[in-house]
C-alpha cells in the first residue's frame, strides 16, 4: 500500500505532524542587528558567517531535531519580513506561529526595551498557545555587556518565558535554547483525529 509511505512525500505539507513528529512555525523578533540570522544559520547550517544572510525570498527556513524522548519536532522557521522597521508586518509575520524567539543582545539596553515591547505585543496578538523564549545573544561579548543575565531572568519569569542566553558567533547555547523549545511545544493527544 503505497499510502503508507506518506512520509516520504517530496511535498513538505504531506508530512503529518503527530504525537511523535511535531512540525511548528517559529518566527524570531527584535531589533535589527541582535543577531536573530545568525542564529538561525548557526542553528541550521552550524556556521557563523558574519556577511551572510538568510536568502531574500526564501519564506522559511526548516530544521529537524530529536528529542530525548524520540520525538522528533521540525521547525519552520520564517524570514523577518522586516517586522523591526515595519511593525505593521509584524501581526502577518507572527500569526499562526507556534514558537516566538525574541532576542536581545546583551550589549545594547535598547535593544532589551525592544524585547519587551514584543513580550507584550505578542501576550496582546499572538495565538494563546504560544511558546515564547527569550533569548540574550551576543553573550561572548562580556566585555561590552550593558544588560545583567539578571534582567533577562526577570523579564522572562514574570511572563512565563524560558530564557536563555546564547552566542551565535561561538555557537554557545544555540542547540540548547530549541531543544529546550521544543521541550516546552504542547504534545497533540495521541486520540484526536
Ligand atoms: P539580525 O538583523 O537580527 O538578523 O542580525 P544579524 O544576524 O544580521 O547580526 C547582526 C550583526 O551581529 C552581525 O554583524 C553579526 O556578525 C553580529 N552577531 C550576531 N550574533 C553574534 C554573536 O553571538 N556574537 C557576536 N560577537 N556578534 C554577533
Amino acid at each position: 500500500n503505497s499510502g503508507a509511505l506518506n512520509g516520504l512525500n517530496s511535498s513538505e505539507n504531506a508530512v503529518p505532524a503527530d504525537a511523535k513528529n511535531l512540525r511548528v512555525k517559529l518566527v524570531l523578533l527584535g531589533d535589527s542587528g541582535v543577531g536573530k540570522s545568525c542564529i538561525v544559520l548557526r542553528f541550521v547550517r552550524g556556521q557563523f558567517d558574519a556577511t551572510s544572510k538568510v536568502t531574500v525570498g526564501a519564506s522559511f527556513l526548516s530544521q529537524t531535531i530529536a528529542l530525548q524522548d524520540s520525538t522528533t519536532v521540525k521547525f519552520e522557521i520564517w524570514d523577518t519580513a522586516g517586522q523591526e522597521r515595519y511593525s505593521a508586518l509584524a501581526p502577518l509575520y507572527y500569526r499562526g506561529a507556534g514558537v516566538a524567539v525574541i532576542v536581545y543582545d546583551i550589549t545594547s539596553p535598547e535593544s532589551f526595551k525592544k524585547a519587551q515591547y514584543w513580550v507584550k505585543e505578542l501576550q496582546k496578538h499572538g495565538s494563546p498557545d504560544i511558546v515564547m523564549a527569550l533569548v540574550g545573544n551576543k553573550a561572548d561579548l562580556h566585555e561590552k555587556r550593558e544588560v545583567p543575565t539578571e534582567d533577562g531572568m526577570e523579564l522572562a519569569e514574570k511572563n512565563g518565558m524560558f530564557f536563555i542566553e546564547t552566542s551565535a558567533k561561538t555557537a554557545d547555547n544555540i542547540n540548547q535554547l530549541f531543544e529546550e523549545i521544543g521541550k516546552r511545544l504542547p504534545r497533540p493527544s495521541p486520540s484526536s483525529s
